[in-house]
């Protein structure tokens, strides 16, 4: 804590100076808005100091700079929908929101491409280029809320990451401000490069802590006319976790695959107000969507997804309807709506390892005196195990019983050649567990990055790493 400065009178007034009276807050109610993020767990929560708003790139500079000058932490902050306490202000100071860079700045039809600000709302970039007939095929089930530079942060995942890969996927470069002030573009618009290092890649999903993303180019595609949206039923989830491998190997390259349990199609259903097939009978669902230029091919697909369904053992192949896909995408609000402090585990394994973690749950489960529900993009092997607080343990309880289970979960994790996070980050949630499970020669490459990058540990201290720890 020594290391950093409180916020004083005079850094306020230069903050003002550059951002004017409306660019910066210290109104504790507002405060208080920003002492979480998606996390329900006031065993997290930490209120800053000062909120900024700036509304340029330039402006992001200036306060970069400030915070060195004074020495006081700076944590961006999107639209806070993270998971990973990544836009708590661990050690309070200035938190950055940066809704207010939100302009699209440039569709380009013929060369597939849209340039825009961070502040962005992921949905509307998804909107705007469909209505060009254009695919941007970033799509988080957060659309909705979160904005383009929390997913370029996060380098996250979801729905169609199995065929058009995560964020990182998504973008040819960026506009970031560096964790000493210095205004940087990194990457390029080019289909190859083997220009140095591919620092764009470096920034994608380094959760603010090696630099602030204010303007991002973003590839594009055109829109598959085509689609069909299936539900696989299947009566055991080892059969459901062998089908992934078979539709890719069968050359199928579907948009989505992914997986709820019953527990958690009984928990969507209930909070969605819908009947679903099958549910009452234990069933889990296998979603399959596949999309396509041509309508003839696209039938053969999902003929040929039919077969391989039934040659798996499905109970039942049906159209998934948006009833189905509104289940799917609402799982954690209809864990929030029961547990406030529900966990959202987002481990990744291998596709062929799927059925074995998955398999290890119901020990976990027994162990430690927990429930969970999973969903899953078992497409490409990220799997959401939510532990619920049921018993409605104290929230230093629910944390110690969490740390227990992790440790046995994460050991499990990578034994099998996973990683504990897939798409969420690591954040400031699981700080002390990536520094437990990540080999030693990999986590002293990357704490020499951000000391090199962030020589004051200014950019979001206490997120990924905490250069306080001693290695
Ligand atoms: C209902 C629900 C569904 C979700 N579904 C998915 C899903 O399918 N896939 C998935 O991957 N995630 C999902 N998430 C998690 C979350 O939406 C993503 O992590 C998202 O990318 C966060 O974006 P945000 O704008 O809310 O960022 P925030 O939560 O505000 O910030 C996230 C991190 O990025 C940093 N950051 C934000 N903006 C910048 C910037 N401009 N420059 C540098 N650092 C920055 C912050 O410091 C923080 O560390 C879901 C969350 C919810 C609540």
């Amino acid at each position: 804590m020594a290391r950093f400065n409180k916020v004083s009178a005079e850094l306020l007034d230069e903050l003002k100076k550059v951002l004017g009276e409306k660019g910066v807050t210290v109104d504790p109610e507002k405060l208080q808005t920003y002492q979480t993020d998606e996390e329900g767990n006031p065993y997290w929560f930490r209120t800053p100091e000062v909120v900024v708003f700036p509304k340029t790139t330039e402006e992001v500079a200036a306060v970069i700079k400030l915070a060195n000058k004074y020495l006081v932490p700076i944590t961006p902050r999107a639209a806070g929908s993270g998971v990973a306490c990544g836009a708590i202000p661990v050690y309070h100071g200035i938190v950055m929101e940066l809704d207010k860079m939100d302009k699209i700045l440039k569709i380009d039809e013929d060369n597939l491409y849209a340039v825009v600000q961070t502040g962005v709302r992921t949905s509307v970039i998804q909107q705007e280029c469909k209505q060009r007939g254009l695919l941007y095929a970033g799509d988080p089930c957060s659309a909705d809320s979160c904005q383009i530079g929390g997913n370029v942060a996060t380098n996250a995942g979801g729905n169609k990451a199995v065929k058009y890969g995560t964020t990182r996927n998504q973008i040819y470069g960026m506009k970031i401000v560096t964790p000493t002030g210095d205004i940087v573009d990194v990457g390029a618009r080019l289909q190859k490069c083997s220009t140095g290092y591919c620092l764009e890649q470096l920034i994608c999903g380094s959760e603010g802590t090696l630099g602030v993303v204010t303007e991002i180019t973003l590839k594009l595609r055109p829109l598959p006319p085509y689609k069909f949206d299936l539900v696989a039923i299947f009566d055991e989830d080892a059969k459901a976790f062998a089908l992934p491998n078979k539709i890719l190997k069968a050359g199928i390259e579907p948009t989505s695959i992914e997986y709820m349990d019953n527990k958690a199609l009984k928990m969507c259903s209930n909070f969605c107000k819908v009947t679903l097939p099958h549910v009452e009978e234990n069933c889990c669902y296998v979603i399959i969507t596949v999309e396509s230029f041509d309508e003839d091919e696209l039938d053969k697909k999902m003929e040929k997804i039919s077969d391989l369904c039934d040659d798996m053992g499905a109970v039942d192949v049906i159209q998934a309807d948006d009833r189905i896909w509104g289940c799917r995408r609402q799982f954690a609000e209809a864990a929030r709506d029961i547990d406030i402090m529900f966990v959202a585990e987002d481990f990744v394994v291998p596709l062929d390892k799927i059925a074995e973690i998955t398999a290890e749950v119901p020990g976990l489960e027994e162990k430690h005196g927990i429930y969970t529900v999973t969903s899953a993009h078992i497409g490409d092997g990220n799997i959401h195990v939510l532990p619920l607080n049921k018993d409605g343990l104290s929230p230093e309880d629910w944390m110690k019983k969490m740390a227990g289970f992790h440790k046995d979960l994460f050991e499990k994790v990578y034994a099998l050649g996973g990683k504990m996070s897939g798409e969420h980050g690591i954040g400031y949630k699981k700080l002390v567990d990536f520094k437990r499970c990540t080999p030693p020669g990999e986590y002293k490459m990357i704490r020499a990055i951000k000391k090199a990058l962030d020589p004051n540990d200014i950019l979001n201290p206490a997120k990924i790493v905490d250069l306080e720890d001693s290695i």
